[in-house]
């Protein structure tokens, strides 16, 4: 039998069991189902390209498997992340290891071409994060917090606030239309405690996709398995073998959950399912952008609570 007559054999016993009109029902009524709503649109912006997904890889492995649409963007090209190497080939390579995360997570990674190690909070770079935001129609937008032992992690927290209004202003960079609502700004986790700790105002369970995280995490070699063991001082240790390294990787981002980030997890998810989640990032509320409740936080974020 050839694959034209399985065709038409098959065309014709779904056309006996259901009819044309009522199939093309059912149709509508599963796209119903899946897109209740519009899919969200989320932009995330980090210093170097493997912040985002180190603070939001879960995330928008999540909402991109859930149909929604999440954008990563590097403000810097990470052209000095690196012991052996530096300039324009390091970035070519970095950025060729965010495009492969961004296939393994199935979003767009976009990195920018700014210094990594000289990011300053000046207008050129607010205007290219204002770009971004609007072409990207952002719900969403996620940023590191402004308090940071990194300088490029600070000014990009920094940037992002800046933006925080101006990508509804009409006049503010003019070449890129306005958006007409403001989106919701979130902060990214982090362990600083000056001048205020992190807030975890929501939290995601992000154990069904942890593998997924991490496959990305693994696409940036010159980084998990080169950079980051060479500045701790443990470089000896990371396995040869790609599969084992792999595995070592999971362990070392394995990390304990603070109290306050479990106790998110209990008012998201409720308290028996939130003890056993192992994995877990949470988003503190901007206080710049759109303000949401807890109604709309669960409509941004369906994903919630699943
Ligand atoms: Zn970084």
């Amino acid at each position: 039998m050839t694959s034209k007559d399985l065709g038409g054999g098959a065309g014709f016993s779904l056309r006996g069991a259901i009819k044309p009109r009522k199939l093309f029902c059912l149709a509508i009524a599963i796209s119903g189902v899946l897109f209740a709503q519009e899919p969200s649109r989320v932009i995330v912006f980090g210093a170097h390209p493997d912040d985002c997904d180190l603070g939001a890889g879960g995330l928008a492995a999540k909402l991109s498997r859930a149909g929604h649409k999440v954008k990563f963007v590097s403000v810097t090209n990470g052209d000095a992340g690196h012991q052996d190497m530096g300039g324009g080939p390091l970035a070519k390579r970095r950025r060729a290891e965010a495009q492969e995360s961004g296939r393994r997570l199935g979003i767009e990674y976009e990195v920018l071409d700014n210094h990594d190690g000289e990011l300053l909070p000046n207008l050129d770079v607010r205007q290219q994060i204002i770009r971004r935001i609007r072409t990207w129609n952002a719900d969403v937008v996620i940023a590191p917090r402004p308090n940071d032992y990194h300088p490029d992690h600070r000014y990009t927290g920094v940037l992002v606030q800046d933006a925080a209004y101006m990508v509804v202003v009409p006049n503010v960079t003019p070449d890129t239309p306005p958006l007409r609502h403001n989106p919701v700004f979130l902060y990214m986790q982090d362990h600083f405690q000056k001048p205020a700790p992190f807030r975890p105002d929501i939290a995601f369970d992000i154990d069904d996709v942890w593998d997924t995280k991490m496959d990305a995490l693994d696409a940036h070699v010159s980084q998990f398995y080169e950079w980051l063991p060479w500045v701790a001082g443990d470089l000896d240790k990371v396995p040869k073998d790609p599969a084992e390294r792999r595995q070592w990787l999971s362990k070392r981002e394995t990390h304990e959950m603070t109290p306050a980030v479990r106790q998110s997890l209990v008012k998201w998810y409720g308290a028996g399912r939130a003890d056993r989640i192992r994995h877990a990032e949470a988003f503190e509320v901007c206080e710049y952008g759109k303000q949401p409740g807890d109604d709309e936080i669960r409509k941004l974020f369906p994903v919630l609570g699943k």
